[in-house]
């Protein structure tokens, strides 16, 4: 064990929107690389079979082994799905597409909705003495969403600033609810968080309003500006910190870092 003197334990977070690109995954590695660099012991779980955050935080096919899928399965302990990312502090368990069949597979197993949770409440966790782990999910309301959203104590919802934006919010706060009356009755809203934010843009500021006004203080202070060294800095397999730290990209995920910390104090 690295530090005996950790008795809490990590708090858990789903990244979670059931649109597709909206910025999850974007937000997963960044958010977790933005802790880790504030010191934090950070642990992302890739829990989309596309596996876009293993390919973004470095993780070769060749190199997940040991996935969420063989944890779901129960066919392997967290301890060694747990993989080094090139970031200090930053661990993660990657996916593949095994993971598309778990929704299938998985459905007969009676506690199908708490085997992420209980995954990561192995006494071996300890070991990592990890202060956040985040769940980037899939773009979909299904089974393994459910899984994180039960193993979660929180979700942080990206928006992307566009139009529509909000539809399929009241789906996804619907599921929340379900979850906190069956399974997770403690899972709260973390907060929703501005993505592809561009200012000189009517629509981003209009979906700004709306979202403050509906949402209040669920919507978190900073907003993720459309930054194209974010969207290039995965194909180099580098988390916006060490692709470009100085960007306006690395600089906005820092600060939902910093405020996501702020929020816990
Ligand atoms: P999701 O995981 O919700 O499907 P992604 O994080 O993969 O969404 O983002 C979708 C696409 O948009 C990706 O190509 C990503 O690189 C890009 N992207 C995400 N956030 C930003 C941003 N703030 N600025 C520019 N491009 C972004
Ligand atoms: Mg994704």
């Amino acid at each position: 064990m690295s530090d005996l003197s950790r008795t809490t334990a990590p708090k858990i977070i789903a990244i979670a929107n059931q649109k597709g690109g909206v910025g999850k995954t974007t937000t997963s590695i960044n958010l977790a690389a933005g802790l880790a660099e504030l010191g934090c012991r950070v642990l992302l779980v890739d829990l989309d079979p596309q596996g876009n955050a293993s390919t973004g935080i470095g993780i070769e096919p060749d190199q997940r082994e040991v996935t969420t899928y063989d944890i779901l399965a129960g066919e392997a302990n967290l301890y060694d799905a747990v993989q080094e990312t090139g970031i200090s502090n930053l661990m993660a368990i990657p996916a593949n597409t095994d993971l598309s069949s778990a929704d299938i597979e998985l459905i007969s197993n009676e506690k199908r909705s708490f085997l992420l949770y209980d995954a990561l409440r192995q006494p071996s966790v300890d070991a990592f003495a990890l202060d956040y782990i985040i769940i980037d999910c899939p773009p979909s309301l299904n089974l393994l969403t459910i899984n994180a959203m039960v193993a979660a104590d929180s979700v942080i919802v990206p928006l992307q600033s566009e139009f529509y934006a909000l539809e399929g919010l009241s789906q996804l706060m619907l599921t929340i609810r379900e979850v906190r009356q069956t399974a997770n009755p403690d899972l709260r809203i973390e907060g929703v968080v501005l993505t592809m934010f561009d200012r000189r843009n009517n629509l981003s500021t209009q979906v700004e309003q709306d979202a403050r006004e509906n949402l209040k203080d669920l919507v978190f202070k900073t907003m993720i500006p459309r930054n194209v060294r974010l969207s290039e800095a995965p194909s180099y397999a580098m988390s916006i910190m060490e692709y470009d730290p100085n960007s306006r990209g690395a600089n906005a995920y820092r600060e939902l870092a910093a405020e996501l910390i702020q929020r816990q104090a």
